[in-house]
């Protein structure tokens, strides 16, 4: 839980960024995109820990955590998948040619 708590506020300090550069006038595409990917991969991670701390419980319907699993894994997917985001990180934040 204490590596979803830190991965969580990573997560939101490049929400920030992005945010802070879209305000600004500023190319936020790379920010914004980073941020997309850690806020999905945080989300999917601390709804792991809550699920795995409740033992066999965090499958119990009276839980209510699967819930939250469905849609923290959407976000891997929709609005844009993490390979895509992956795909323009490489491109435009390392050089490296489009790769589809
Ligand atoms: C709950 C939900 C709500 C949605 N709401 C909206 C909405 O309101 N408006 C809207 O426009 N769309 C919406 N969508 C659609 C969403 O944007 C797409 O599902 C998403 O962009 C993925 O596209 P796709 O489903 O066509 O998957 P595909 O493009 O077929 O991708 C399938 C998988 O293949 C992989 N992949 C795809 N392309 C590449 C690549 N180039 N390189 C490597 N791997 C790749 C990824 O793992 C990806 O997850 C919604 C989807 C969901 C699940």
């Amino acid at each position: 839980m204490a590596k979803a708590k830190i991965e969580i506020e990573l997560a939101a300090l490049m929400t920030a960024k992005a945010a802070w550069l879209h305000d600004h006038g500023e190319p936020a595409g790379e920010a914004s995109n980073m941020a997309k990917y850690a806020a999905a991969e945080a989300a999917l991670g601390a709804i792991d820990a809550a699920i795995q701390c409740h033992g066999g419980n965090g499958f119990a319907t009276e839980y209510g955590l699967l819930p939250y699993w469905g849609l923290a894994r959407v976000l891997r997917v929709a609005p844009v998948n993490r390979e895509m985001i992956l795909n323009f990180v490489a491109q435009h934040s390392l050089g490296l040619p489009r790769s589809y």
